[in-house]
Protein backbone atom coordinates (compact mmCIF):
# COMPACT_ATOMS: atom_id res chain seq x y z
CA UNK A 1 0.00 0.00 0.00
CA UNK A 2 1.36 3.44 -0.91
CA UNK A 3 2.18 5.68 2.30
CA UNK A 4 0.55 8.92 0.90
CA UNK A 5 -2.03 8.86 -2.16
CA UNK A 6 -4.33 11.44 -4.02
CA UNK A 7 -7.47 10.58 -6.37
CA UNK A 8 -8.55 12.98 -8.92
CA UNK A 9 -7.73 15.83 -6.32
CA UNK A 10 -9.05 19.34 -7.75
CA UNK A 11 -8.35 22.45 -6.41
CA UNK A 12 -9.16 26.14 -7.44
CA UNK A 13 -9.08 29.60 -5.99
CA UNK A 14 -11.58 32.17 -6.39
CA UNK A 15 -14.59 32.44 -8.19
CA UNK A 16 -16.33 33.48 -11.39
CA UNK A 17 -14.32 35.54 -13.75
CA UNK A 18 -11.32 35.25 -11.50
CA UNK A 19 -11.46 31.46 -10.67
CA UNK A 20 -8.24 29.50 -11.16
CA UNK A 21 -7.82 26.05 -11.17
CA UNK A 22 -4.72 25.33 -9.61
CA UNK A 23 -4.71 21.56 -9.72
CA UNK A 24 -6.95 19.58 -12.13
CA UNK A 25 -8.07 15.98 -11.36
CA UNK A 26 -4.33 14.54 -9.82
CA UNK A 27 -3.64 11.17 -9.07
CA UNK A 28 -0.73 9.95 -7.67
CA UNK A 29 0.78 7.15 -5.10
CA UNK A 30 3.87 7.33 -3.13
CA UNK A 31 5.66 4.28 -1.93
CA UNK A 32 7.71 4.52 1.77
CA UNK A 33 10.85 5.53 1.69
CA UNK A 34 10.87 7.03 -1.58
CA UNK A 35 12.04 10.29 -2.43
CA UNK A 36 10.09 12.36 -5.01
CA UNK A 37 10.30 15.46 -6.89
CA UNK A 38 8.26 18.14 -7.93
CA UNK A 39 9.68 20.20 -10.34
CA UNK A 40 7.97 22.37 -12.36
CA UNK A 41 7.57 26.87 -13.70
CA UNK A 42 6.12 29.22 -11.13
CA UNK A 43 2.69 29.24 -10.36
CA UNK A 44 2.08 25.41 -12.10
CA UNK A 45 0.40 24.22 -9.01
CA UNK A 46 3.18 22.48 -6.87
CA UNK A 47 3.04 24.81 -3.74
CA UNK A 48 -0.98 23.68 -3.72
CA UNK A 49 -0.09 20.09 -4.24
CA UNK A 50 2.21 19.87 -1.57
CA UNK A 51 0.13 21.92 0.91
CA UNK A 52 -2.93 19.40 -0.32
CA UNK A 53 -0.79 16.62 0.44
CA UNK A 54 0.33 17.67 4.05
CA UNK A 55 -3.17 17.92 5.01
CA UNK A 56 -2.57 22.01 5.26
CA UNK A 57 -5.12 23.17 2.72
CA UNK A 58 -8.50 21.60 1.60
CA UNK A 59 -9.26 20.49 -1.79
CA UNK A 60 -12.17 21.63 -4.10
CA UNK A 61 -12.69 17.51 -4.71
CA UNK A 62 -10.97 14.34 -4.56
CA UNK A 63 -9.33 13.45 -1.78
CA UNK A 64 -6.01 12.39 -0.24
CA UNK A 65 -4.87 9.55 1.81
CA UNK A 66 -1.87 9.17 3.95
CA UNK A 67 -1.31 6.05 5.55
CA UNK A 68 -4.33 4.78 4.92
CA UNK A 69 -6.71 8.08 6.31
CA UNK A 70 -8.65 10.12 4.58
CA UNK A 71 -7.37 13.55 5.39
CA UNK A 72 -9.95 16.22 4.29
CA UNK A 73 -12.52 14.08 6.49
CA UNK A 74 -11.17 13.86 9.55
CA UNK A 75 -12.31 16.60 12.25
CA UNK A 76 -9.75 19.99 12.10
CA UNK A 77 -8.21 19.09 15.58
CA UNK A 78 -7.92 15.27 14.77
CA UNK A 79 -6.13 16.74 11.35
CA UNK A 80 -3.74 18.95 13.42
CA UNK A 81 -2.78 16.48 15.90
CA UNK A 82 -2.15 13.54 12.47
CA UNK A 83 -0.20 16.06 10.85
CA UNK A 84 2.33 16.35 13.66
CA UNK A 85 2.77 12.99 14.27
CA UNK A 86 2.75 11.75 10.37
CA UNK A 87 4.31 14.91 8.63
CA UNK A 88 7.22 16.91 9.06
CA UNK A 89 7.33 20.05 7.08
CA UNK A 90 10.35 22.20 5.34
CA UNK A 91 9.85 25.74 3.96
CA UNK A 92 11.68 28.14 1.65
CA UNK A 93 11.78 30.78 4.55
CA UNK A 94 12.59 28.23 7.52
CA UNK A 95 9.54 29.68 8.98
CA UNK A 96 11.48 29.21 12.55
CA UNK A 97 9.84 31.22 15.87
CA UNK A 98 12.03 34.44 16.53
CA UNK A 99 11.55 34.82 19.88
CA UNK A 100 12.45 31.35 20.84
CA UNK A 101 15.69 29.39 21.19
CA UNK A 102 16.40 26.84 18.53
CA UNK A 103 16.02 24.17 20.85
CA UNK A 104 12.49 25.59 21.86
CA UNK A 105 11.51 26.09 18.19
CA UNK A 106 13.09 22.06 17.76
CA UNK A 107 10.68 20.94 20.52
CA UNK A 108 7.74 23.07 19.44
CA UNK A 109 5.57 20.23 17.45
CA UNK A 110 6.44 17.83 20.78
CA UNK A 111 4.93 20.73 23.38
CA UNK A 112 1.82 21.85 21.13
CA UNK A 113 0.65 17.93 21.94
CA UNK A 114 2.12 17.70 25.31
CA UNK A 115 4.47 15.07 24.56
CA UNK A 116 7.96 13.99 26.37
CA UNK A 117 11.19 15.36 24.80
CA UNK A 118 13.41 12.08 24.85
CA UNK A 119 16.61 13.78 25.17
CA UNK A 120 18.72 11.12 23.51
CA UNK A 121 16.66 11.63 20.48
CA UNK A 122 17.14 15.32 20.28
CA UNK A 123 20.98 15.07 21.14
CA UNK A 124 21.18 12.25 18.25
CA UNK A 125 19.29 14.76 15.63
CA UNK A 126 20.81 17.81 16.35
CA UNK A 127 24.51 16.14 16.03
CA UNK A 128 23.75 14.33 13.17
CA UNK A 129 22.63 17.74 11.61
CA UNK A 130 25.69 19.77 13.20
CA UNK A 131 23.69 22.75 15.55
CA UNK A 132 24.18 20.64 18.40
CA UNK A 133 26.38 23.69 19.79
CA UNK A 134 23.51 26.33 18.61
CA UNK A 135 20.41 24.99 20.60
CA UNK A 136 20.40 28.06 23.17
CA UNK A 137 20.63 30.78 19.88
CA UNK A 138 17.96 33.07 18.59
CA UNK A 139 17.03 32.05 14.71
CA UNK A 140 18.38 35.49 14.66
CA UNK A 141 22.04 34.77 16.00
CA UNK A 142 22.45 31.63 12.83
CA UNK A 143 23.14 31.86 9.55
CA UNK A 144 20.52 30.97 6.84
CA UNK A 145 22.46 27.54 6.91
CA UNK A 146 21.73 26.52 10.58
CA UNK A 147 18.05 28.33 10.67
CA UNK A 148 17.57 25.63 7.91
CA UNK A 149 19.12 22.96 9.68
CA UNK A 150 17.12 24.00 12.90
CA UNK A 151 14.25 23.38 10.43
CA UNK A 152 14.74 20.05 9.83
CA UNK A 153 15.35 18.76 13.13
CA UNK A 154 12.54 20.21 14.03
CA UNK A 155 10.34 18.48 10.81
CA UNK A 156 12.66 15.27 12.44
CA UNK A 157 12.03 15.89 15.96
CA UNK A 158 8.63 13.93 15.96
CA UNK A 159 9.92 11.04 13.87
CA UNK A 160 7.50 11.78 10.86
CA UNK A 161 6.72 9.16 8.56
CA UNK A 162 6.65 11.81 6.08
CA UNK A 163 8.96 14.79 5.33
CA UNK A 164 7.55 17.57 2.89
CA UNK A 165 9.83 20.24 1.71
CA UNK A 166 9.08 23.23 0.06
CA UNK A 167 12.16 24.61 -2.14
CA UNK A 168 14.00 24.04 1.17
CA UNK A 169 17.47 25.78 -0.71
CA UNK A 170 16.02 28.40 -1.87
CA UNK A 171 16.91 30.79 0.09
CA UNK A 172 20.38 29.35 0.92
CA UNK A 173 23.57 29.99 -1.40
CA UNK A 174 24.58 27.50 -3.61
CA UNK A 175 26.85 25.52 -0.98
CA UNK A 176 25.06 25.86 1.66
CA UNK A 177 22.25 25.25 0.15
CA UNK A 178 24.21 21.37 -0.98
CA UNK A 179 25.35 21.01 2.04
CA UNK A 180 21.50 21.04 3.49
CA UNK A 181 19.70 19.20 0.93
CA UNK A 182 22.82 16.53 2.23
CA UNK A 183 22.10 16.33 5.42
CA UNK A 184 18.39 16.24 4.94
CA UNK A 185 18.52 13.52 2.02
CA UNK A 186 21.09 11.64 4.85
CA UNK A 187 18.63 12.05 7.61
CA UNK A 188 15.18 10.72 6.17
CA UNK A 189 17.57 7.85 4.78
CA UNK A 190 18.61 7.16 7.98
CA UNK A 191 15.32 7.20 9.69
CA UNK A 192 13.81 5.77 6.20
CA UNK A 193 11.29 8.37 5.74
CA UNK A 194 9.29 9.32 2.83
CA UNK A 195 10.50 12.84 1.15
CA UNK A 196 8.29 14.85 -1.05
CA UNK A 197 10.11 18.37 -2.12
CA UNK A 198 9.63 20.67 -4.60
CA UNK A 199 12.47 21.95 -6.72
CA UNK A 200 13.54 24.50 -9.68
CA UNK A 201 17.02 23.73 -8.72
CA UNK A 202 17.58 20.88 -11.60
CA UNK A 203 20.82 19.74 -9.72
CA UNK A 204 18.83 18.66 -6.94
CA UNK A 205 15.97 17.03 -8.80
CA UNK A 206 18.54 14.75 -10.55
CA UNK A 207 18.94 13.14 -7.11
CA UNK A 208 15.58 12.28 -6.47
CA UNK A 209 14.31 8.78 -6.99
CA UNK A 210 11.07 9.72 -8.90
CA UNK A 211 10.64 13.26 -10.49
CA UNK A 212 7.38 14.87 -11.52
CA UNK A 213 6.71 17.84 -13.60
CA UNK A 214 3.46 19.88 -12.64
CA UNK A 215 2.27 21.86 -15.67
CA UNK A 216 -0.80 23.93 -15.66
CA UNK A 217 -1.67 21.58 -12.57
CA UNK A 218 -1.14 18.48 -14.54
CA UNK A 219 1.34 15.74 -13.63
CA UNK A 220 3.91 14.65 -15.94
CA UNK A 221 5.89 11.37 -14.81
CA UNK A 222 9.52 11.88 -16.36
CA UNK A 223 11.67 8.26 -16.13
CA UNK A 224 12.62 7.12 -13.12
CA UNK A 225 16.42 6.86 -12.73
P1 LIG B 1 3.72 26.98 -7.79
O1 LIG B 1 3.97 26.47 -6.40
O2 LIG B 1 4.01 25.98 -8.86
O3 LIG B 1 4.39 28.29 -8.05
P2 LIG B 1 1.04 27.54 -6.82
O4 LIG B 1 0.47 26.28 -6.33
O5 LIG B 1 1.57 28.51 -5.82
O6 LIG B 1 2.14 27.22 -7.94
O7 LIG B 1 -0.07 28.29 -7.70
C1 LIG B 1 -0.84 27.66 -8.71
C2 LIG B 1 -1.87 28.64 -9.26
O8 LIG B 1 -2.82 28.94 -8.23
C3 LIG B 1 -1.30 29.96 -9.72
O9 LIG B 1 -2.06 30.40 -10.81
C4 LIG B 1 -1.51 30.85 -8.52
O10 LIG B 1 -1.62 32.19 -8.91
C5 LIG B 1 -2.81 30.34 -7.96
N1 LIG B 1 -2.92 30.52 -6.50
C6 LIG B 1 -2.12 29.96 -5.56
N2 LIG B 1 -2.49 30.31 -4.33
C7 LIG B 1 -3.55 31.14 -4.48
C8 LIG B 1 -4.42 31.85 -3.57
N3 LIG B 1 -4.25 31.76 -2.25
N4 LIG B 1 -5.41 32.58 -4.10
C9 LIG B 1 -5.61 32.67 -5.43
N5 LIG B 1 -4.83 32.02 -6.34
C10 LIG B 1 -3.83 31.29 -5.87
P1 LIG C 1 6.80 28.81 1.33
O1 LIG C 1 8.02 29.32 2.06
O2 LIG C 1 7.07 27.57 0.57
O3 LIG C 1 6.11 29.86 0.53
P2 LIG C 1 5.10 29.31 3.53
O4 LIG C 1 6.15 29.79 4.47
O5 LIG C 1 4.27 30.32 2.83
O6 LIG C 1 5.78 28.34 2.46
O7 LIG C 1 4.14 28.32 4.34
C1 LIG C 1 3.06 27.72 3.68
C2 LIG C 1 1.89 27.51 4.63
O8 LIG C 1 2.17 26.43 5.55
C3 LIG C 1 1.56 28.69 5.48
O9 LIG C 1 0.15 28.85 5.46
C4 LIG C 1 2.04 28.36 6.87
O10 LIG C 1 1.22 28.93 7.87
C5 LIG C 1 1.93 26.86 6.90
N1 LIG C 1 2.96 26.24 7.76
C6 LIG C 1 4.25 26.56 7.81
N2 LIG C 1 4.92 25.78 8.66
C7 LIG C 1 4.03 24.90 9.16
C8 LIG C 1 4.12 23.81 10.07
N3 LIG C 1 5.26 23.44 10.63
N4 LIG C 1 3.00 23.12 10.36
C9 LIG C 1 1.85 23.48 9.81
N5 LIG C 1 1.70 24.48 8.93
C10 LIG C 1 2.76 25.20 8.60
Amino acid sequence: MSVLACEQLTRTYGAGEAKVTALHEVNIEIEAGQFVVFTGPSGSGKSTLLHLLGGLDAPSSGRVLAEGKDLYKLPEKELAVFRRRTFGFVFQSFNLVPVLTAAENILMPLLLDGRKVDPGWLDQLTQMLGIAERLSHLPGQLSGGQQQRVAIARALINRPRIVFADEPTGNLDTVTGNEVLALLKQSVAELGNTLVMITHDPQIACQAGRRISVVDGRLLEEDAQ
